[in-house]
């Protein structure tokens, strides 16, 4: 599936405005631009978009659908949490989480892949790989999001209130590996005819993909980055992230500075902490060798139990308090801005790399 067919039907929520002008051809721009709305307010019919002529709305709906086929489970935790799990038509599992912390913000965190075929060893999405999303697919998430996050708005049962400030591209799947449809996504997300949401306030989080940076660098769109570094030991971190086998973190470095020379601002370097494994003074050191000549903030991320996930042959473990906390303050000496990542979501799966869909 290369575009947003499902049985060949067009799905028209993952189109671009200019996309959607050209499909609609020969129809003026204007209605593209009127239908691009309508798909923005949440709208699962042609019937509900009364400012196009009722014959053209029949026609419309005979050669189109609106929104893909899925069906949605919801799954709430007690700390605010609420994740999706969404079936497409085809079987594929994937999951979306609408995260709410004490500052009032609240933040979709999408799914790019079914699965995931960077195989890092700590992670529950990377134990398989099923296919690529579509735009229609990851604009879908965000809009059974928000509608969530507007029904807790309007019946004041949530901790916060308030609608989705933030997104980011950190649910199943790497990002960087479905870039042309994840692009048409945010294109769709981020456009003014769209749900015109503020590119600043997207984050895609990547595993590395040297030329994704740089393809993202220079055909934009303009989002914030995150790298998940993990570590800087470059044979650990193959051995952990099976992918960069053929991402050298130099060259990832590289990407690294030329999204930055290109005023794509400060990143984000994640850590995932491994009991034991990545926590060592050396990590700390290479990590701030890493961080040199970058404008970066090193986000760690306490690895979340999943069962069964071993590396080398040992199970995998959280880091101990101390852990944690020596390894923070090493950082902090050694310069660099750290901050911790809450654990928001675990009591439903749907913290960093519980994701898998079943
Ligand atoms: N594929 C992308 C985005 C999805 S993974 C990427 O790797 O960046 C999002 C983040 O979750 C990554 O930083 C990853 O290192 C982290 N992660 C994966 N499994 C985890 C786990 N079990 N506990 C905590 N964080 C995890
Ligand atoms: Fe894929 Fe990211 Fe999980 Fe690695 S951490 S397997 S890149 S989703």
């Amino acid at each position: 599936m290369s575009d947003s067919k499902i049985n060949s039907i067009p799905v028209l929520c993952g189109m671009p405005v200019e996309e959607l002008a050209e499909r609609l051809s020969p129809l003026p721009r204007f209605r593209a631009a009127q239908i691009s709305k309508w798909i923005a307010s949440g709208v699962s019919s042609f019937d509900e978009m009364d400012n196009l002529p009722l014959p053209l709305r029949t026609e419309l709906a005979g050669r189109f659908t609106l929104r893909p086929n899925v069906t949605v489970q919801k799954h709430s935790s007690s700390d605010g949490t609420v994740k999706l799990a969404l079936r497409f038509a085809d079987g594929a599992r994937i999951e979306a989480v609408l995260l709410s912390d004490n500052s009032g913000r609240r933040t979709a965190c999408l799914s790019t892949q079914a699965g995931c075929p960077a195989g890092c060893v700590f992670c529950k999405t990377g134990a398989g790989f099923l296919r690529n999303l579509t735009a229609a697919e990851i604009v879908e998430q965000f809009l059974q999001l928000r509608t969530l996050a507007d029904d807790s708005a309007s019946s004041g049962m949530s901790p916060t209130t308030l609608p989705i400030s933030n997104i980011v591209v950190m649910g199943m799947g790497e990002p960087l590996l479905n870039l042309a449809e994840l692009r048409r996504a945010l294109a769709v997300i981020s456009s003014k005819e769209g749900l015109h949401f503020s590119r600043r306030r997207i984050t895609v989080s990547t595993c590395g993909i040297a030329r994704g940076i740089t393809d993202l660098t220079d055909q934009g769109p303009a989002v914030r980055l995150a790298l998940s570094l993990t570590t800087a030991d470059e044979n650990l971190r193959r051995r952990l992230m099976p992918i960069t086998v053929r991402e050298p973190l130099a060259a990832v470095k590289k990407a690294l500075r030329h999204f930055q020379d290109s005023g794509g601002g400060r990143i984000t370097l994640e850590a995932v902490l491994l009991g034991g494994i990545n926590t060592r003074d050396e990590d700390a050191a290479g990590m701030a060798r890493f961080a040199r000549g970058l404008d970066a903030a090193v986000n760690l991320i306490p690895w979340n139990p999943v069962k069964g996930l071993e590396f080398e042959g040992k199970t995998l473990r959280q880091p101990s308090t101390a852990e944690i906390e020596s390894f923070t303050q090493r950082l902090k000496t050694l310069g660099l801005n750290v901050t911790r990542r809450y654990r928001r979501g675990r009591g439903v799966m749907g913290a960093c790399g519980q994701l898998s869909g079943n």
